[in-house]
């Protein structure tokens, strides 16, 4: 599928181009040591793009010595800021960057009787201005409140796809065409749908795939592969992410798993169906970034994985979140789910808050909980 090119930084995405792999720090962003560090990580593993999170000044005042560290004679690394509660934040971050990826769900937090056209029309004068490229990054979890009001509850599909096409019409309509969408969502069947279906009604948009907290590999990159092989198979895509649990200093796995899924797709090898159990026990966990609320998240999501291993058989899901942005959202869905404050974790249980843990007591919690579930569902 030929779609408009769009250019970020020294790449160009969409077209003929080939498909650009990208991925996200997960240190803090005012840390720029670390920042620039993981950047360098990413791009001499491959990455055409790296993204940063911005959600206040004091991100945003590092993001002009990160930019001067990582355009240098041996690497210029294109940079993305992920734009999420305050779309103002586009105006101090767009100089010193490629590229802001907004979030159509979350931009009524931030002055919230303004109408989101307005705001979109605010980001995208800022990018105009600063020679910056946009993407519409719609994520299940943190969907638009209107659009999920509109389908029903457990239509996880459509307030996706209508928010997604509702911003790409109005980026059109005001004459900014240099963008590109993603849809994610943490089920890789549904992931594969919304952006078949988005391909179909805007075969002229690139789009950026991945599924959202695939979680840790290998299933993370299972999970990934079986919505990502299909698209790039049938043509759709134009860059990707492939989202994981692991440590900060293995991010280079998320790239390193982009390029096998390159290979394989173009040498005709597939995962196979089975590969993944969708009737069985499944763990969506973040990938973590800079807004991680402390850093025993990926421990943690770890030793989840592995207390809750006995009930693989189960159909049954546990989200692990790292922070708020997604996690409340991303919980609701979940038969269990938790979200990391910086000292305790909050649990959900179908929706509904059940408490606040220690990070030392949280996984027995859910070990509880889960053998619980289970007796319920055999008698
Ligand atoms: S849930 Fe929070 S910490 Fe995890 S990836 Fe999303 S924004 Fe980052």
């Amino acid at each position: 599928m030929i779609t408009r090119e769009v250019k970020i930084g020294n790449v160009v995405i969409g077209g003929s181009n080939p498909v650009m792999i990208q991925s996200m720090c997960a240190v803090k962003t005012y840390d720029v040591e670390k920042v620039v560090q993981q950047a360098n990580l990413l791009y001499d593993a491959g990455a055409g793009l790296v993204r940063i999170a911005v959600d206040n000044p004091k991100d945003a005042a590092a993001l002009p010595e990160i930019r001067r560290l990582t355009q240098t004679d041996a690497r210029q690394v294109n940079l993305s800021v992920d734009l999420q509660e305050n779309y103002r934040m586009a105006e101090l971050a767009a100089p010193w960057v490629d590229k802001l990826r907004y979030n159509p769900g979350h931009l009524y937090h931030f002055e919230p009787s303004r109408p989101w056209q307005e705001k979109v029309q605010y980001i995208a004068d800022v990018a105009q201005k600063n020679d910056c490229a946009l993407r519409i990054g719609v994520n299940s979890g943190s969907v638009d409140p209107a659009k999920k009001d509109k389908f029903a509850p457990d239509d996880m599909l459509s307030p996706m796809l209508d928010s997604a096409l509702e911003h790409a019409q109005f980026l059109d309509s005001i004459g900014f065409t240099r963008y590109c969408v993603s849809l994610k969502e943490s089920d890789p069947y549904l992931t594969l749908e919304a952006n078949r279906k988005f391909a179909a009604a805007r075969p002229d948009v690139p789009l950026h795939l991945g599924v959202t907290e695939a979680g840790a590999p290998p299933i993370g990159i299972i999970k990934s592969r079986l919505a990502l092989e299909k698209l790039l198979a049938e043509g759709i895509g134009a860059t990707l992410r492939i989202s994981l649990t692991v440590p900060a200093d293995e991010k280079n796995l998320e790239v390193e798993a982009g390029k096998q899924l390159l290979e394989d797709v173009k040498a005709g090898r597939f995962t196979p169906e089975n590969a993944w159990d969708p009737n069985g026990l499944n763990i969506i966990s973040c990938p973590s970034c800079a807004r991680v609320q402390n850093s025993r998240f990926v421990d943690l999501a770890e030793k989840i994985r592995t207390a809750t291993a006995f009930a693989a058989q189960r159909k049954f899901t546990i989200a692990v979140m790292g922070c708020r942005v997604n996690g409340p959202g991303e919980s609701d869905h979940a038969d269990l789910g938790v979200w990391c404050g910086p000292e305790c974790v909050n649990l959900k249980k179908k929706g509904q808050l059940v408490g606040r843990f220690s990070y030392d007591e949280i996984v027995d919690v859910i070990v509880n909980e889960l053998r619980v579930a289970s007796c319920e569902l055999r008698e």
